[in-house]
């Protein structure tokens, strides 16, 4: 082996570093943006090794280097433009469209392997069907979640058989490819069932499961990535493919099991059509409470646990929650947040949403931690949380059974801002509305939180 060789190896092996340590740092909200960082430090540093490499065997050409600078140019405008525009709430749909691209890219490199080599690997088979898929089933998953595409679940006649018959189609080109008699006709037919796949198999899932088929598909972009690194044996692209593709299945079996849904039956589709409209608890009464009151609870309680859900994204309150809590925090009262891992629409959803608005990571409390403090709180403030709060949970034969929740109702006292009575996810009624220590404040979050907070300034000034 060569110096270059010597050298080039052990730059790919602090780049592998680099995404391992990046990946440790983001496990905390405190030092989850410095591992995005080193993260990407180490990927553009082994790119440029790997611009290197060519250049240095002399395989690549004037035209080619013209055509990789254009493509890292676009690509990287598109990339820092789309990441800054976005709004929170559109997080989801722009992590698939990134997982678009990137079963697109792995799928592209299998197809120009194949068609460049006389021999067959089953890498590259592999490659293209998962590249594929991930491909047309993450545009899909983002058209639904942008609202292009209906979010309900769009269930094709026949779509399972036809599914059925396209795995089929696609293991007998894979065969015949593989034993040198397919040609390109054969790859193409692979590639289009993979495609048209990847559309059946993610029309039929609610627009609210999506986080999870995100989640999933993001696992398969990781594998594609991994397997097109094999192809052109690559190790940075086999170890950040292998690394992804784990994060997302590990992130994927924790968030179903927050939901407590298996992976099976999310992938069937036909659930979580979305919010639904107003209804009554069960027909109970509940207790309204005004803006002014709400406010004079909070400023005379000595903790108080603010619960976010998926309305406080919805109405981009989190800097008026903030500042909320803030208000309270000068006045003495001791404030926390209650997390519970799948509130919002996407994993870390309220944790992003609180960061953004510079909330203190030492007052964001994971449910474990939360949970046994709520006997001893005197006002939980639950901002557009609705099933993650529902005591239902604990008793069986509903959608909610069984799911872990946020013990919201055994403090003292429970306000809660929404809009309506109305549904969350699961589409079933939160019995937590209907209990005698709990009072409603009907309003959109962000116009709530204001409320409140003026009122804490007329009504209770310090
Ligand atoms: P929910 O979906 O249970 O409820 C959200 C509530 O927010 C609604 O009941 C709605 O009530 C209220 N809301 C909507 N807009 C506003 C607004 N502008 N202002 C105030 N309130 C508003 O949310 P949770 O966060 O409690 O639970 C998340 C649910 O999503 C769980 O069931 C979870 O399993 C599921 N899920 C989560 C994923 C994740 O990754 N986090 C992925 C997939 C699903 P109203 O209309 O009355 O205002």
């Amino acid at each position: 082996m060569s110096g270059f060789d010597t050298t080039v190896h052990l730059v790919y092996l602090a780049c592998a570093s680099c995404f391992v340590i990046g990946l440790h740092l983001m496990n905390a909200p405190a030092t989850a943006r410095r591992g995005n960082q080193v993260s990407a430090a180490g990927m553009g540093v082994a790119v440029l090794a790997t611009v290197a490499v060519l250049v240095h065997g002399g395989q690549i050409t004037a035209g080619a280097v013209v055509a990789l600078a254009a493509g890292v140019a676009a690509g990287g405008v598109a990339g820092l433009i789309a990441a800054r525009r976005v709004q929170m709430t559109a997080m989801p749909q722009l992590v698939s469209l990134f997982n678009a691209v990137g079963g697109g890219a792995a799928a592209l490199i299998a197809l120009g392997d194949a068609l460049g080599h006389a021999t067959a690997l089953i890498t590259t088979v592999l490659d293209l069907v998962i590249g594929a898929l991930t491909l047309s089933g993450s545009l899909v998953a983002s058209g639904k979640l942008a609202g292009l595409i209906p979010g309900r679940p769009l269930i094709v006649p026949g779509g399972r058989w036809i599914t059925l018959l396209l795995a089929l189609a696609t293991v007998t080109l894979a065969g015949l490819h593989l034993t040198g008699r397919g040609g390109v006709a054969a790859l193409g037919g692979i590639a289009v069932a993979a495609l048209a796949a990847g559309v059946l198999l993610t029309l039929p899932i609610g627009g609210a499961d999506m986080p999870v088929v995100i989640s999933l598909l993001n696992a398969c972009t990781g594998t594609a990535v991994a397997m097109a690194g094999f192809i052109v044996g690559s190790s940075p692209l086999i170890i950040a493919g292998a690394l992804v593709g784990a994060a997302g299945a590990i992130l994927t079996q924790l968030m179903a099991t927050a939901m407590n849904r298996s992976i099976g039956s999310i992938l069937t589709g036909g659930y979580g059509t979305g919010d639904e409209s107003p209804a009554a608890v069960g027909g109970a009464p509940v207790r309204e409470i005004t803006a002014e009151d709400a406010a004079l609870q909070l400023a005379y309680a000595k903790k108080v646990v603010v619960v976010p859900g998926y309305g406080l994204a919805a109405a981009q309150a989190q800097h008026e929650v903030v500042a909320l809590a803030r208000a309270l925090a000068e006045r003495g009262v001791h404030v926390s947040y209650g997390i519970h891992p799948v509130a919002g629409r996407m994993p870390g959803h309220m944790n992003v949403l609180l960061a953004e608005a510079d909330a203190p990571y030492e007052q964001l409390k994971d449910l474990e931690e939360i949970n046994p403090a709520f006997p001893g709180t005197d006002i939980v403030l639950v901002v557009g949380a609705n099933d993650v709060t529902n005591p239902a949970a604990r008793r069986p034969g509903n959608a909610v059974s069984g799911m872990p929740i946020l013990d919201v109702d055994r403090a003292r006292g429970v306000i809660v801002i929404k809009r309506s009575l109305g549904h969350g996810y699961a589409g079933i009624d939160n019995e937590l509305y209907a209990l005698p220590n709990t009072s409603m404040l009907f309003a959109d979050a962000k116009r709530g939180l204001g409320a409140l907070l003026t009122g804490l300034r007329e009504y209770a000034p310090q």
